[in-house]
């Protein structure tokens, strides 16, 4: 995996959104059976401190006043059975924790990750000072084009007095089109179309000497169970600590009911447990960018954070107003690699006389 060298750039991971009730086929695909319910989820936003000063968030969230989401998406959410609750606007939230929104100088993700209403929050909560930050090829699609919908786009609230910016993705980072955010090698913002036209990701360098990094996934995939496992990162034998109870003992063992499960379904027994089950830009790209993400992820010096995946509540995971720079010295991926296998074991426990693993 070629990436430059560079500065580095503080991370610090705010979690003020629960997404639950959400059905598993609606996400993800082939189904299993006894896995009906997505674990209740965040969705997450990172907020991005450079050494010189300048301020940085990468996703906004979900907007605290639901009226904001529009009366066909507050009905299209009731009908599917979704919960989401919101604690309050990320604006609100940093501005009690001394962070005020003014020293803010852009958002990115959502409206170039996408603009969909889990990730773009209330941007009006922000001073037009706040740029939006825009994905390759968005500002066509939403601002000039067909893009927006009920599920999101770029309105023209938005926009109001606010600069609107939009990536170029001009050098190679990994595998992925990306672009040096300040030029000194501490951000990449990563060009990773197909869940929503203009989806990006970025790399934060959070250490050097040696170097570490953090991926922003955003919506490339929802749940670590598409991410792994993979050639690059094989399932351990057992699972330690045991992603259901975070205890060293008995580990969770997996492996034959897993790579039954895989063959049954048609998919690699060594591979993922699921694919995305749609794709609102294209399912190729959907499935290219994560087989990108999967390469990075073998890398034992990256950690991949997805905007919705439960690993990130692990007890051992520092949010706001920890940093997460130091993540690889506290060892983070050993417990939230395979925490999806308890959130699977879980679910498949409560619906099905699931022999106890040893
Ligand atoms: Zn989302």
């Amino acid at each position: 995996m070629s990436i430059p060298k560079g500065q580095t750039i503080s991370v610090k991971v705010i979690d003020l959104v629960n997404v639950s009730g959400v059905p598993n086929k609606s996400t993800y695909a082939p189904p299993v059976e006894g896995v009906e319910i997505f674990p209740a989820s965040p969705s997450l936003c990172f907020l991005l401190e450079h050494n010189s000063g300048r301020r940085l968030l990468f996703d906004l969230g979900v907007a605290f006043n639901s009226s904001k989401l529009g009366e066909k998406l507050q009905k299209d959410l009731a009908n599917f059975g979704w919960k989401v609750e919101v604690k309050e606007d990320l604006a609100v939230f940093l501005d009690k924790n001394g962070v005020p929104p003014d020293s803010i100088e852009a958002k990115s993700n959502s409206f170039a990750s996408h603009t969909h209403w889990d990730h773009k929050g209330d941007i009006s909560t922000f001073p037009p000072s706040t740029d939006l930050i825009v994905g390759p090829n968005t500002v066509a699609k939403f601002v000039h084009g067909d893009g927006n919908g009920p599920y999101g786009g770029i309105t023209l609230d938005d926009m109001q007095g606010r600069t609107l910016r939009e990536v170029k993705c001009d050098i190679k980072v990994g595998p992925f089109p990306a672009m040096d955010y300040f030029g000194d090698g501490s951000l990449y913002i990563l060009d990773s179309p197909g869940h929503d036209h203009g989806h990006i990701c970025a790399l934060a360098r959070t250490t050097s000497n040696p170097d570490t990094f953090v991926l922003f996934g955003g919506d490339a995939a929802h749940h670590g169970s598409e991410l792994r496992p993979t050639k690059h990162l094989p399932m351990p034998k057992s699972i330690v600590p045991n992603p259901q109870t975070g205890l060293m003992h008995p580990p969770l063992c997996p492996g034959d009911w897993f790579r039954d499960t895989n063959q049954k379904r048609g998919l690699d027994p060594e591979g993922p447990l699921y694919r995305p089950s749609f794709a609102i830009a294209s399912m190729e790209h959907t499935l290219q960018t994560i087989e990108k993400i999967q390469e990075m992820d073998g890398n034992e010096s990256v950690l991949c954070l997805l905007a919705h995946d439960p690993s990130v509540r692990h007890k051992s995971m520092p949010l706001f107003p920890e940093s997460l720079n130091d993540w690889k010295s506290k060892g983070l991926r050993k417990f939230l690699d395979w925490s999806w296998v308890g959130d699977v074991w879980n679910e498949l426990e409560r619906n099905l006389a699931m022999p106890k693993s040893t």
